[in-house]
């Protein structure tokens, strides 16, 4: 590593490998594209306040007023972490799918969606019921702004028009060209929302900057636990449309009418898409891991990262029989994420094998992003290949010949290896 960079410790290694072992061992979690181990500082911040911790806008003790000043603090955390514009609003969710999903509710009716069918699900499908185009993968980030801007040429221009992509793959790494994505939807009037799940672990956001109208991000790959996300960005449609979940905390005002049914006046403020309890430890944990992303000097964490791409990259090169899947080229910029499939070998086998002979976790499968995946191995979607469906049970894909060589099978799947901050 470079003379700038340590990682950020996070609770694992000493603590949980000899709790499971019972042993000294060496263990690389490099799945971080997945869900990032929490920092030791985001466990540190919430041990101090889990024992105070009390419910959100919801009490006169001084538990909940702390809380409440707690949760709203987190909201104006990572506001500043993403950059965000002063009227820019800030909603709490459950994670990125989550936040997506929120949008896709809230957009005016007759929106126009497009969206690169490289995109990872939670991307591609929430925006069902609405009017979606979907646009086949650009091969190089230059095609990619020269599809969007001739799929706007064509959009109604009556009617809203929104552009969703990914700030890095999570299959390749690979970074968009998201502020040239951003300005081409600009041009031709419509919004543009950045799924930031794995570019917000791996680079330091500019919203403002990069002119993005919303962000989504999960807590668990930016290096806090489970069970929190953000959506961020205009507040206009968020505000016009009808709350994504009904219940209180969003209503500001609930009354029975004369003829017996209710009129509800909802909040304006991101409480109106926050109805019920919040995950206030969630919360506050995002903003725990925000804090020490920037105090660590992101830059400084990113330039460690981008040594440690280089390194495996290096390594990978020298295997004759690996092929890196890559969408824009070899040279394209990307964050810690690497794909790649191993000729001869089953990626699900060859991933089982590093976990197990190797103590090396990583994934394998096609990352909830099968259209992507199958693109960049040339594989058909309903392609059987030569070892049974991408999601065959171990024992139903086929064994090593009889020599004990590797079989020669055309990947269905591949590996990825991740990692970040705490690597
Ligand atoms: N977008 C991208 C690019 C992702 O990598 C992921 C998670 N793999 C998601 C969205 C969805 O995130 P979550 O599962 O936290 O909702």
């Amino acid at each position: 590593a470079t003379a700038a960079a340590a990682p950020l410790p996070v609770l694992g290694r000493d603590v949980l490998v000899p709790l499971v072992t019972g042993g000294e061992v060496t263990y690389a979690a490099l799945d971080y594209a997945a869900s990032a181990p929490a920092l030791q500082r985001v466990w540190d911040d919430v041990a101090a306040y889990a024992p105070y911790y009390g419910s959100v806008h919801r009490g006169a003790g001084y538990l909940s007023q702390l809380s409440t000043d707690l949760f709203e603090a987190s909201r104006a955390t990572v506001a500043e972490f993403l950059g965000c514009r002063p009227d820019d609003q800030v909603v709490f969710t459950r994670s990125t799918t989550d936040s997506l999903n929120l949008l896709a509710a809230v957009v005016p009716e007759g929106t126009q969606v497009y969206v690169f069918e490289t995109e990872h699900h939670a991307s591609l499908l929430p925006w069902r019921g609405t009017d979606v185009t979907y646009l086949a993968a650009p091969r190089t980030p230059r095609q990619a702004v020269d599809s969007i801007r001739s799929a706007l040429a064509g959009c109604d221009p009556e009617r809203p028009a929104l552009v969703c992509v990914t700030g890095a793959s999570n299959v390749t790494g690979e970074l968009w060209p998201v502020r040239e994505l951003a300005a081409a939807a600009h041009e031709h009037g419509a919004r543009i929302v950045l799924d930031a799940a794995q570019l917000a672990p791996h680079h330091p956001l500019d919203v403002a900057g990069l002119d993005v109208d919303w962000v989504a991000f999960s807590g668990h790959k930016l290096y806090a636990p489970f069970g929190s996300g953000v959506l961020a960005g205009r507040a206009d449609w968020l505000q016009d449309a009808e709350p994504y979940l009904a219940g209180g905390g969003a209503s500001r005002r609930v009354a029975r009418r004369a003829d017996g049914g209710v009129d509800v006046e909802w909040h304006t403020t991101a409480a109106r898409h926050e109805a019920g309890s919040p995950n206030v430890i969630g919360v506050y944990s995002i903003a725990s891991a925000c804090r020490a992303l920037t105090d660590a000097g992101f830059d400084r964490l990113v330039e460690r990262e981008q040594h440690l791409v280089a390194r495996v990259r290096a390594g990978l090169a020298e295997v004759p029989e690996v092929r890196v899947l890559s969408l824009f080229g070899d040279d394209a910029p990307r964050v810690g994420v690497i794909s790649f499939v191993v000729q001869g070998w089953n990626s699900s086998h060859f991933a089982a094998a590093l976990s197990a002979e190797y103590g090396i976790g990583v994934r394998d499968g096609l990352f909830c992003a099968h259209p992507l995946v199958r693109t960049l191995l040339g594989t058909e979607p309903q392609d059987p290949g030569e070892c049974g469906a991408p999601d065959a049970e171990p024992g139903e894909l086929p064994q090593p010949s009889a020599g004990g060589t590797p079989i020669s099978l055309r990947s269905l799947n591949a590996i990825r290896v991740s990692f970040g901050a705490g690597t």
